[in-house]
């Protein structure tokens, strides 16, 4: 099977996971935490879109994924945020924005079961949840989020959330968070985020409408 890649002006690479080439785990250069917390969880080998993003990303590029819920895309960027966290280092690295919720949470728990043999914190942040219990999360050092826009936003805000030290950014169900209306909140975290140059920036989405791809090129 053959990569299909299709750069965008603005430096982002379309992939369609379909065509890309099969691999196994045991040939990814993985940190031992992150081999083991796979093997915990008895994911054997990677899916297409886990290949895909993963060697894409090695590369240093931003992405932007055509994928569907069940196809083991929460781990696509789950894998990769896990391999680059420094679980020394304190406060935001890696942040993942969703549509509702429940996608958040389910994003929040699959990550924390990836970095479970690391000594790192996931924060979920949604709205319609009491604040208090996220600022302190996020004062403790959370190193990843998982959150709704409008309520991260509403962090950053507050000055409870620091995004300077983002290295990884994750749009979750792009056409699903832009049919909510969500557009303004993400334009206005992206506004806080450190440089392109400084980070990886990853965007997932059923469908890749004109509108997604503007957001991937701002
Ligand atoms: P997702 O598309 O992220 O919602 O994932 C769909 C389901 O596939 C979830 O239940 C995951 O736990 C599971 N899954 C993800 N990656 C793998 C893998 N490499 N091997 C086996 N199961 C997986």
């Amino acid at each position: 099977m053959r990569a299909k890649l299709e750069p965008t002006p603005k430096g982002f690479t379309t992939i369609d996971p379909l065509t890309e080439a099969e691999t196994s785990f045991d040939e990814w250069d993985l940190a031992e935490p992150v081999r083991r917390a796979l093997s915990d969880m008895g994911y054997e080998r990677p899916t297409l879109v886990q290949s895909s993003v993963f060697g894409h990303l090695t590369k240093g590029q931003d992405l932007m994924v055509q994928s569907k819920t069940g196809s083991g895309k929460t781990a696509a960027f789950g894998i990769p945020i896990a391999q680059i966290l420094s679980d020394e280092k304190k406060g935001v690295q890696a942040i993942i924005l969703a549509p509702t919720r429940e996608l958040a949470l389910q994003v929040a728990r699959e990550i924390e079961k990836l970095c479970q043999h690391m000594d790192v914190s996931v924060c979920p942040i949604y709205g319609g949840a009491p604040i208090n219990p996220q600022i302190k999360a996020l004062a403790d050092g959370a190193q990843i989020v998982a959150g709704t826009p409008g309520r991260v936003l509403d962090h950053i805000r507050r000055g409870t959330m620091d995004t300077s030290g983002i290295r990884m950014f994750v749009l979750d169900e792009c056409d699903e968070m832009l049919s909510m209306g969500f557009q303004e909140e993400i334009e206005n975290i992206l506004k806080t985020m450190p440089s392109k140059e400084q980070r990886q920036t990853l965007l997932f989405s059923a469908t890749i409408p004109t509108a997604i791809e503007r957001i991937g090129s701002r």
